[in-house]
């Protein structure tokens, strides 16, 4: 072992940090990592990654990481072995299936897991336990993208691959800064724009790096998106600029979407959103002129209380311009974990099965129940937002979650913090101790993505393969491995070896991966779903139809519906995202020296004209308030922000000044997703600098 220890070995991976889906060798001397390298076989980024994707991996030797199972012993956690946890959790869950019955337990999956360790957690919860209460983390951001697509064109995933935004004629990004969000896609954009002349429209509240570089930044007033992108797509229609034969051929309810767009005139538009006319005029010229159109979206689109709506909007947009279907044009949702893609397709959801099959359609329950041996119900489960609202009315009484830190990441977290105290039994599965797992009763060691073999699905619905890097330390392990032994103790013996039988389970029983193998997989291949069974793959989707019987999209109907309401004492607006050196809330990327040196803590982005009035300068301390709660942070004053709006990124160093203690309670209307981006908050200065 000790020669062993001295080689250098390089493996194959899938960056962990963002949807784009990187993948790069590895170079470790046991287990110390000399080097990220990507090459050119890498199907996404050849040999570009981010900084993250390159320096963000010291989390994995990090003294902070949970070694050894731990079970609470009043205030504390004591050290068990993985028997006397299992045998534990299988007391009390089996206890609480008993007596109140399976609907008593609440299951949440991470997007940074496997595609293979997101199946076995709704097989955990569906077949074990019997309940459809079984959720991701997806429900904090992507679900209203989601949503959008599947009742327009059928499919929730991005309609076709990095390439075809690429050679688009047009980018459009709303409410998404993939600069840092998504470094390797956004150099891809910037790349054409220098070379082909791609055009690019940015709308976001904030003035991002990307935004500088755009010919048209449009700026509307928070939570008013889909009034512009509706008006748009009337005024494209009204100037005989839509796509009347795509229209025709491939859409079934034109008629009906006419009337709802008539209130949606240009002058209504410039009053709800504040934009000038002559930009929105600009926008339907530049889609009409363009040689194919990408709308790219992010959290500033789907954590609004009606970002499901603003979804549908804008996929509606893309079919008046008959923007699906063709190269270089289509739907991109940016999806913000790794694997947020792969967690839903495998049913992580409380009203799909893995494959994306509704829990309804009786033929596919019927092909899991002779699968699992038992009977499945039609009806949906808790999503996570329910679990927390069944908690408190005592209907859920013992929750299980993997990989998910929702103490940090939902909204309203001090309410957060108090529901999971009311839990009858907790169990948590992660790499470290998070906020989260302070609340456990049991706490279970989780390995990361270098140390296990597996599968992810980026935001292209592409899928790839990771290798195990490294053993994994300690006695932790890969998350498959100890969800398997939780059915083992529960009387379920899945006996998987390895992943790759994981996967064959679900080619079997999901047609859309029917032709998904590890074989076909192998080192730098890939498949981008819905595959067939003899292998072949779909990168652009909708080509001759779309995703529903009749093959055709339809428009959807929505209406507008205005952002959350705040009393005026809370005069700001607040909007948080991401930054490019750290992942999501931090709890890997922290542990990370070089990162955290750039950029060791957490700020709020103040406009010259706001920090002037209330006598704020860059450096001084001041607290946010906002109705839930309150937060200290200093100033950094820049012109990235207008007016009375402020930007707060999403990762801490601390939980006290995380953002998530101001958002508030309310939800998308369709998903339950929070409207983190429409929280108000008041600012009080502390201290001058
Ligand atoms: Fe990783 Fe995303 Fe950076 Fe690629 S762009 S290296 S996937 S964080």
């Amino acid at each position: 072992a000790a020669a062993r220890d001295k080689r250098t070995k390089k493996t194959k991976t899938v960056c962990t940090f963002c949807g784009v889906g990187c993948s790069f060798e590895v170079w470790t001397k046991g287990r110390k990592i000399l080097k990220v390298e990507p090459t050119e076989n890498s199907p996404v980024n050849s040999v570009s990654t981010c900084v993250k994707g390159k320096f963000g991996w010291d989390f994995i030797n990090s003294e902070q990481r949970l070694t050894t199972p731990l079970i609470r012993k009043g205030e504390a956690f004591v050290p068990a072995t993985w028997d006397e946890a299992f045998t534990l959790i299988s007391e009390k869950m089996g206890s609480i299936k008993e007596t109140y019955g399976g609907d008593a337990l609440g299951f949440v999956s991470s997007s940074k897991t496997t595609n293979e360790e997101a199946y076995l957690m709704q097989k955990l919860a569906r077949q074990v336990f019997g309940t459809n209460n079984v959720d991701n983390c997806s429900r904090y951001c992507q679900s209203p993208a989601s949503d959008g697509l599947l009742v327009t064109v059928g499919y929730g995933g991005d309609s076709g691959t990095i390439r075809d935004i690429e050679n688009a004629g047009l980018v459009i990004t709303v409410g998404a800064n993939p600069t840092e969000g998504h470094p390797v896609l956004a150099t891809r954009v910037k790349r054409a724009k220098k070379l082909r002349g791609q055009k690019l429209i940015v709308s976001d509240l904030r003035k991002h790096e990307l935004a500088e570089r755009s010919d048209l930044f449009l700026h509307p007033k928070q939570g008013t998106d889909f009034v512009w992108i509706t008006a748009v797509a009337k005024y494209m229609i009204d100037q005989g600029w839509h796509n009347e034969d795509f229209i025709k051929a491939r859409v079934s309810n034109f008629k009906e979407y006419m009337s709802v767009l008539k209130k949606y005139t240009l002058d209504y538009a410039v009053e709800v959103t504040g934009l000038p006319k002559e930009q929105l005029i600009k926008t339907a010229q530049m889609i009409h002129e363009a040689d194919g159109t990408c709308i790219l979206w992010g959290m500033g689109v789907t954590q609004n209380i009606a970002g499901s709506h603003t979804s549908g909007a804008i996929a509606n947009l893309l079919l008046v311009s008959g923007n699906f279907g063709r190269n270089g044009a289509g739907a991109f949702p940016l999806r913000g974990h790794n694997n947020v893609q792969g967690s839903c397709d495998m049913g992580t959801l409380p009203q799909w099965l893995a494959g994306n099959q509704r829990l309804t359609d009786d033929t596919a329950r019927a092909n899991f129940e002779k699968a699992y041996g038992v009977k499945i119900s039609e009806k949906p489960g808790f999503t996570n937002i329910d679990m927390l609202e069944a908690v408190e009315e005592g209907k859920l009484k013992a929750m299980y979650l993997m990989g998910e830190d929702m103490a940090w990441v939902d909204s309203n977290a001090n309410h957060v913090h108090e529901t999971l105290s009311k839990l009858e039994f907790f169990v948590v599965q992660d790499v470290f101790l998070t906020k989260t797992a302070q609340f456990a009763d049991v706490v279970l060691p989780a390995a990361p993505s270098l140390e296990k073999d597996g599968t992810f699905t980026n935001t292209e619905r592409r899928i790839q393969r990771l290798y195990q890097v490294l053993d994994p330390l300690g006695e932790s392990k890969p998350d498959w491995w100890i969800i398997g032994q939780i059915a083992k103790y529960m009387g379920y013996d899945w006996n998987y070896k390895h992943p790759s039988e994981i996967m064959d389970e679900i080619a079997d029983l999901c047609p859309t991966f029917a032709g998904v193998s590890y074989e076909r997989l192998e080192g730098w291949n890939s498949l981008i779903w819905p595959v067939q069974k003899d292998g072949t793959d779909e990168p652009l989707l909708y080509t001759e139809r779309f995703n529903f019987p009749d093959g055709k999209a339809r428009f959807s109907l929505t209406e507008y519906v205005p952002p959350v309401e705040f009393t005026q004492d809370f005069d700001l607006t607040l909007n948080n995202g991401r930054l490019l050196e750290q992942f999501h809330v931090g709890n890997m990327t922290n542990k990370s020296q070089g990162l955290q040196y750039k950029l060791p803590e957490v700020f709020v982005e103040v406009s010259p004209e706001l920090a002037l009035e209330r006598k704020v300068e860059d450096g001084s301390l001041v607290r946010l308030v906002s109705p839930y709660g309150a937060i200290k942070l200093r100033a950094v004053v820049t012109d990235r922000v207008q007016g009375k709006e402020l930007y707060v990124p999403m990762h801490s160093v601390s939980h006290e000044n995380a953002v998530n203690l101001l958002t508030g309670s309310v939800g998308d209307v369709r998903t339950q997703t929070p409207a983190y981006k429409e929280t108000k908050v008041k600012m009080e200065l502390i201290q001058a600098k």
